[in-house]
């Protein structure tokens, strides 16, 4: 059987390391927001060549502080890719805001600035760009969008450890940049983890007050905060996982580029372009047959996904939330299939995933 993942032969590699680090936590006896939240931070940070980097519980705590530190009026419009995983409209649904859904590039599945624009109104006040799939969206026209109309942008970077869009890597673009440590994502943790990039002094400190309680000074509140921190034991597996992003993420597009050059033609291949380096936390191919394709492959011992079964404004929790017809969301998740990709995958398995995709 190809699994669709393994995490733990995904982290096998790294076990040793794991050990010593959950040791050295466990004898420090230190266990919430200390040293190795610290280093982990500052080491994310400069990763990123990124001033600050605010460990979180979580992805969708990560966009939804960020949210909140913008201190947007109740009611204000927050424009999000109508195909994006749930969690990005909740982040916004969580502050009291209104998710405006704008319609992706058929192409590239991430959003497309010209909806980006058709969806501006008197209300609007942030853009939250999400890098769907591990490639980043085209960030030019967003910029020029968010300059043009006064506009926030912030990055949902769950999928984008790494990717990089004309040589900018995902999470240097926004006032704020939200990334998830699932353990799936490109750098997952073994547990739950998130953070937040910001480049200014005073967003740092709003970060921080709210992921400790509206805390700076233990016992003395100055804001209504949240519990969200990332802790110790997480924040210490991942400054041994972070040394291996970048294999990591190479070994992920040696596999997509398998996939790229030897898939038949009857698949849509996902969009490859020179401005974007893509990691590839899923990689996807359409079929007007996706049901049947992933039978076929399942009868022949090899595990698939969806991402996503049901477009966002579909979901049982959004209705009356989100009004419209989403065409291009739906068509998407209609026929999407993600295929194994994983840092546990060898190119032997992707070559068998090849020479049986291509007998369908
Ligand atoms: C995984 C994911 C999130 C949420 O991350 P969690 O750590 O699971 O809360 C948010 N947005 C996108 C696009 C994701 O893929």
């Amino acid at each position: 059987m190809i699994e669709y993942e393994n995490l733990a032969k995904l982290n096998a590699p790294f076990n040793l390391e794991f050990e010593q680090q959950f040791s050295n936590v466990l004898q420090s006896g230190w266990f919430i927001l200390g040293s190795k939240v610290r280093e982990f931070e500052r080491q994310f940070a400069d990763y990123l060549k990124s001033k600050y980097c605010i460990g979180v519980a979580s992805g969708l705590d990560a966009i939804t502080l960020s949210l909140h530190a913008c201190r947007f009026e109740r009611g204000s419009e927050v424009i999000v890719p109508s195909n994006t995983y749930i969690a990005t409209i909740l982040s916004i649904l969580h502050n009291d805001l209104k998710p405006v859904l704008a319609e992706p590039d058929i192409n590239s599945y991430n959003i497309n600035p010209a909806e980006i624009e058709r969806c501006i109104t008197s209300k609007t006040k942030a853009i939250l760009a999400v890098h769907l799939y591990g490639k980043c969206c085209e960030m030019d026209p967003i910029l020029d969008i968010c300059k043009k109309y006064n506009l926030v942008l912030i990055e949902d970077c769950a999928q984008s450890h790494g990717a990089k869009y004309k040589g900018i890597q995902s999470g240097q673009f926004g006032r704020f940049a939200a990334f998830s440590f699932y353990p799936t994502k490109n750098l997952g943790a073994l547990g739950d983890g998130g953070a937040i990039i910001c480049k200014s002094y005073d967003d740092e400190l709003a970060i921080k007050r709210l992921r400790n309680y509206g805390s700076d000074k233990k016992y003395y509140n100055e804001v209504i905060g949240f519990n969200s921190r990332l802790d110790e034991v997480q924040a210490a597996f991942l400054t041994v996982k972070l040394k291996y992003l970048e294999k990591i993420n190479q070994h992920k597009r040696k596999l997509a580029g398998l996939y790229q050059q030897y898939l038949k033609e009857d698949f849509i291949k996902p969009e490859m372009h020179p401005d974007f380096y893509d990691v590839f936390h899923i990689y996807t191919v359409r079929h007007p047959q996706r049901d049947q394709l992933k039978q076929f492959l399942l009868k022949r011992e090899i595990q698939t996904e969806i991402h996503y079964p049901l477009s966002p404004h579909r979901q049982k929790a959004m209705q009356g939330i989100i009004q419209g017809e989403y065409p291009l969301s739906d068509e998407i998740h209609q026929t999407t299939l993600s295929l194994p990709v994983s840092f546990s995958h060898s190119e032997d398995d992707i070559l068998k995933v090849i020479e049986t995709m291509n007998r369908f």
